[in-house]
């Protein structure tokens, strides 16, 4: 059988003023025919995954970017063509598995994953096409027409892409026939809330994976989705595909997904309170566990679009005298100031330059460890074996701690970025993460203890803060949501009045 494989990967925060342009993809992830198997095969990726359940698998192209702002219409329209061209040329073809992360906006392309699936659609006909999505994927109807199967994430912090792939190429290959039902519940929920391993989540999967031990059953998705993707198709998805009562099952897992919607809530601190209880918990001594305290600046999430170089810890780290700290700032002009100027020592004003949201920057002073071009391979449970290009890195100890600037965004998807500049994060006293769950395939093995702070930023986890144009309305919690905005649930008795 000829399976072609490919994507387009991209989770768009709208309210990041910066758009995404082709470059951001040409250094992330941008491969096409062998180079895209000699990169994928063997890696934790979706793609790597479909490789491995389909050897022999038909290569096209793939292109990722970081989280970002809205991307570049030129941009998406190169990578669609691009992945068209390459798809009639391997004609004819048995299947697809597309790896799409579900939550992409692009500049005059309003459902761009739907669009990308309608256009190989035309060009390969009536075969199967299985779609892999991020869990913070917001599918659409035209999107869930397109394709055959759905299948999401199940994780979050996400370390299922390469069975997910698998499972995407498994179904192509069996292609068995199915009936499908897509729901969007019109519930927000900020990332925090999210974690598969805690409440709610870890009840809403275990309905789906009972749903899909049922005999007939062949794809089960409950995707909460991108809050920050400002378009028509934000809430919380749930996919079924199955043999008989696809919409009656989804219908039924919906209403799981709504029975619960009061649990999706996130405490947080603001920062001086944080970094205080931080600084308490290491004062606690050997007794209370070893292991960085992580301060996690959720609304500066990287993984979410967000910038990374907001200062509002860095600024309470310092306020409070805190020692020890290791912190990423993303801050290409403070690395190629320290990378031009000579000597041991600098003073540096660092981080808050994209925007005034972000800052102000603060100024650090002391020695300067200059690094780079730094690239890694990730070794932990997120996309193992990508690579990462970090651009140059100055390591600066500051008061506070180790201010590591780095020239291109790093996520904290893992821990491999603070080994590959020398710093062993198992030894921090605080480490700064930005993000709001992602950070724990890296650094939740070791860490004694998170503490979620309120900061400024692009992903707030007060959803009542940003300024959405396009999302649907009324949702969940942002207005009341009444029985008839729900009529595909079984049972209206779980609406409340109200709230
Ligand atoms: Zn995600």
């Amino acid at each position: 059988m000829r399976i072609g494989i490919g994507g387009i990967w991209h989770e768009t925060n709208s309210f990041v003023p910066e758009p995404t342009g082709l470059a951001r993809f040409r250094a992330y992830q941008y491969f096409a025919g062998a180079d895209l198997v000699d990169a994928l095969r063997g890696t934790g990726t979706e793609l790597g995954g479909a490789l491995e359940a389909v050897p022999r698998a038909v290569p096209l192209f793939f292109g990722a970017a970081l989280p970002s702002g809205p991307v570049r219409r030129e941009a998406f329209e190169a990578m669609l063509r691009d992945l068209a061209v390459r798809t009639r040329a391997a004609l004819p073809l048995d299947g697809l598995v597309l790896s799409l992360h579900g939550a992409m906006m692009a500049d005059g392309h309003p459902d761009p994953e739907a669009e990308i699936v309608g256009t190989l659609r035309a060009i390969v006909g009536p075969v199967p096409i299985a779609v892999t999505l991020d869990y913070h994927a917001n599918p659409g109807p035209a999107l869930a027409g397109a394709a055959d199967f759905l299948v999401g994430y199940r994780t979050y912090p996400h370390s299922d892409m390469a069975e997910r792939g698998a499972e995407a190429a498994e179904l192509v290959l069996r292609n068995p026939p199915v009936a499908h039902s897509l729901l969007r519940l019109p519930l927000l929920t900020p990332p925090a809330t999210q974690e598969h391993r805690a409440e709610p989540m870890r009840s809403i999967l275990a309905a789906a994976d009972r749903l899909r031990a049922e005999p007939g059953v062949w794809a089960v998705s409950t995707l909460p989705g991108f809050a920050y993707a400002d378009c028509d198709r934000l809430g919380f998805a749930v996919y079924v595909a199955a043999e008989a009562r696809a919409a009656e099952r989804a219908r039924a897992l919906a209403a799981e997904v709504w029975s619960r919607r009061a649990a999706f809530t996130a405490e947080l601190s603001d920062p001086d309170d944080a970094v205080r209880e931080a600084l308490r918990e290491r004062s606690k001594g050997p007794g209370s566990g070893s292991g960085p305290v992580v301060l996690v600046d959720v609304a500066d999430n990287v993984g979410g679009g967000a910038p990374g170089d907001g200062t509002a810890v860095l600024h309470a780290l310092a306020r409070q005298g805190a020692t020890d700290a290791v912190a990423v700032l993303w801050d290409p002009a403070a690395v190629a100031a320290a990378h031009a100027s000579p000597g041991e020592r600098l003073e540096l004003r660092i981080g808050g330059h994209s925007a005034d949201l972000m800052g102000p920057p603060i100024t650090v002073r002391g020695r300067v460890d200059r690094r780079g071009p730094v690239t890694y391979a990730r070794a932990g449970a997120y996309m193992r074996g990508q690579q990462v290009d970090m651009g140059r890195v100055a390591v600066v100890e500051t008061g506070f701690g180790k201010a590591v600037l780095t020239e291109n965004r790093v996520a904290p998807f893992d821990d491999d970025h603070l080994r590959a500049v020398g710093i062993v994060p198992e030894e921090a006293a605080f480490l700064v993460a930005k993000g709001a769950i992602a950070w724990k395939s890296g650094f939740g093995g070791y860490a004694r203890k998170a503490v979620y702070v309120g900061t400024p930023g692009y992903c707030p986890a007060d959803l009542a803060q940003l300024p959405y144009r396009s999302r649907p309305a009324p949702m969940h919690p942002l207005e009341s949501v009444g029985r008839d905005d729900l009529p595909f649930l079984p049972f209206p008795p779980l609406v409340e009045d109200g709230h």
